[in-house]
Parts: C-alpha cells; sequence; structure tokens
C-alpha cells in the first residue's frame, strides 16, 4: 500500500497511479518499497486428519483457517510458525517438512498489501489444544472431508490445503 508521505523526510508524495510502485521520493532522493509481508502457517495433521481453526476476527471472520500469522522482524519463517502454533492452539509440534511457499493479498481497513506464505506440514508432540482470542474453535478435519472452499480463510489457503491432501495421498 503506497506512503502518502516520505517514511525519511516527510515530504508528501505526489497520486501514484499503481499502488505498489516502488515511490522515489522528489526531496531527499530515498525510494520506498513496497514488498509482501511474510507469514507462516502449520498444517497440523495426526491419523490423516488436520486441525483448522475458525477465525472470531476480520478478514474472514467465521471462516476456517491454517493456525498462523504474520512474522515477527527478523524472525525465521520456521520460528514464527512454532510460535503461532502455540499461540493458536497450545499445541508443541514437531516438523515433518515444507509443504511450499503461497502468495496472496491482504486487504483490511485501509491496509492492502501482499503476504508470502510458508506453510509447514507438522505433527503434535505435546501441550494441550485450547483456542486463544482470535479463535472461537477449532476442529480436526479429515483429508477426505475439508471444509467447502468457500468455507476457507484467504484464498492461497485453498490451494495450500489441496496442494497437502494430494501430498498425504502420495
Ligand atoms: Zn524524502
Amino acid at each position: 500500500m503506497a506512503f502518502n508521505f516520505c517514511p525519511n523526510c516527510g515530504t508528501k508524495y505526489l497520486a501514484r497511479a499503481k499502488p505498489f510502485a516502488p515511490q522515489k521520493c522528489a526531496q531527499c532522493g530515498r525510494t520506498s518499497y513496497h514488498n509482501s509481508k511474510p507469514c507462516a502457517g502449520a498444517l497440523i495433521v495426526k491419523d490423516q486428519r488436520v486441525l483448522l481453526v475458525l477465525r472470531a476476527v476480520e478478514p474472514f471472520k467465521g471462516c476456517w483457517d491454517i493456525p498462523g500469522g504474520f512474522l515477527e522482524a527478523g524472525e525465521h519463517p520456521r520460528a514464527g510458525m512454532l510460535r503461532e502454533v502455540k499461540e493458536e492452539t497450545g499445541l508443541a509440534v514437531r516438523v515433518i517438512e515444507l509443504l511450499g511457499v503461497y502468495m496472496d493479498r491482504y486487504a483490511l481497513d485501509g491496509d492492502d498489501f501482499f503476504t508470502l506464505n510458508h506453510y509447514y506440514i507438522v505433527e503434535p508432540i505435546g501441550g494441550t489444544l485450547r483456542a486463544a482470542d482470535d479463535v472461537s474453535a477449532y476442529r480436526w478435519f479429515s483429508i477426505d472431508a475439508l471444509p467447502r472452499e468457500n468455507e476457507i480463510a484467504f484464498e492461497h489457503a485453498k490451494i495450500v490445503l489441496r496442494d497437502l491432501r494430494e501430498r498425504q495421498k502420495g
């Protein structure tokens, strides 16, 4: 999402035609880039089932979501995934493999940017399942009976779950 002012010197930017194009400041010469924001999530798998959480907050409130979230500054995707799993589900997990990296877009309340989403296949090794503040429920879904696509939060998650199903069967 484009800036209104230069983050370096505060000069007002002229309006841009393309919302994600780099913005060069006419005053100080600094260029601002609008990179994708990194995220990480976990496909917690056990006995051919995967754990999904019901979102209690926008965007996609009331839709099934894969546990995960935005990375903190300097955080490795694997570490961020483990932190988010602990926060959202209370579970400790062990990484089996990286499923892949998926692009998406996030738009809410004036925020609009691209996301770069890392997904790990993991298995639970401890902890006690409990819902966090931003989660209203969780459920183990059979790999063969996942929620309908219009009940799944975020476009890329539909592809992630399809890829997981193929991987688990392969
Ligand atoms: Zn400037």
